[in-house]
């Protein structure tokens, strides 16, 4: 074999993976002998190349079957930086948003977010208008938030594992201080990069810092990380998010993966995971079940 050419299809269920089924279905899009059971719902599948055209029926039938996939290369599967998402990614509510609900202010915030998650408004436009609608409210809002937030299941099993294994984790968000460094606590990210708000006199002024100060925020960090970690990010970073302010991050890594991701995310990136839940990245990264942190 090639190897360079050499692929893993990584085939994750929600509960009990079919093999037979996605077995006898693969044979029609490559030959394989090789593989290697991750869990009774993970397979892993090794191959040749497999063509555009025959990698989109594999992503088609899976997609119909419930079946969450990754295809990548096998020689860099191993990764040493994971980049997370937090809002919609490793929790379950935008968490920005939600600030401003508790504040009693009347906007259909929601839709405001949604158009910038799927790329049609700008996301730093739509931070400031969000921001500033906070303007004088008490900042003990912000612990009302904190208590509602929900973590994705998988969450801290996947961070517990990544850490455990030597990876640098980062939780990478457009959301906020406290909130993100509450999260990245309680979840075990050695770094959480966010923006903040500017305070005064426990009120929020409607202004804030941005996490970089510069476009593309979140990919500007992925290389500040990678050339302080002396690492090539497109052998090993591996990064997860939804919206389209992930995007950066997502198609300049090694392995970006979409979760439960926005249009303009499911369009631009390859894998995703649709159907199960977060620990389905370290199936991807090649974990066994036995392997998962407890
Ligand atoms: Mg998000």
């Amino acid at each position: 074999m090639n190897n360079n050419l050499e692929l893993v299809c990584t085939f994750v269920a929600k509960n009990k993976l079919d093999y037979k089924n996605l077995i006898n279905f693969f044979s029609k899009v490559q030959n394989t002998t090789d593989y290697k059971i991750l869990s009774n719902r993970a397979l892993d599948l090794y191959c040749e190349d497999i063509s555009k055209k025959n990698q989109s029926r594999l992503r088609k039938f899976c997609f119909k079957n419930k079946i969450d996939v990754c295809i990548q290369r096998k020689k860099w599967r191993k990764k040493k930086i994971f980049l997370a998402d937090m809002d919609a990614t490793m929790i379950k509510d935008e968490t920005l948003d939600n600030l401003v609900k508790v504040a009693g202010i009347k906007v259909d915030i929601d839709k405001l977010s949604k158009l910038a998650m799927d790329g049609k408004i700008s996301l730093r436009d739509t931070l400031k208008f969000r921001v500033s609608y906070l303007k004088d409210k008490s900042t003990d809002l912000i612990k009302k938030v904190i208590k509602k937030i929900r973590f994705n299941e998988g969450s801290k099993i996947l961070v517990k594992t990544l850490n455990k294994n030597g990876y640098h984790t980062s939780l990478v968000t457009g959301g906020f201080q406290p909130i993100s460094t509450y999260v990245g606590k309680v979840l075990g990210f050695k770094k959480v990069i966010s923006n903040r708000f500017v305070i005064k006199n426990n009120k929020f002024t409607g202004e804030y810092i941005p996490i970089t100060g510069k476009q593309n925020s979140k990919l500007v960090y992925l290389n500040e990380i990678c050339k302080k970690k002396k690492l090539d990010k497109f052998k090993y970073a591996i990064c997860v998010g939804d919206g389209a302010n992930d995007l950066g991050m997502l198609q300049n890594s090694s392995l970006g993966i979409g979760y439960k991701p926005h249009q303009i995310v499911k369009k631009a990136v390859d894998n995703h995971i649709h159907f199960t839940d977060l620990k389905t990245i370290l199936f991807y990264l090649g974990f066994t079940e036995k392997e998962f942190a407890k």
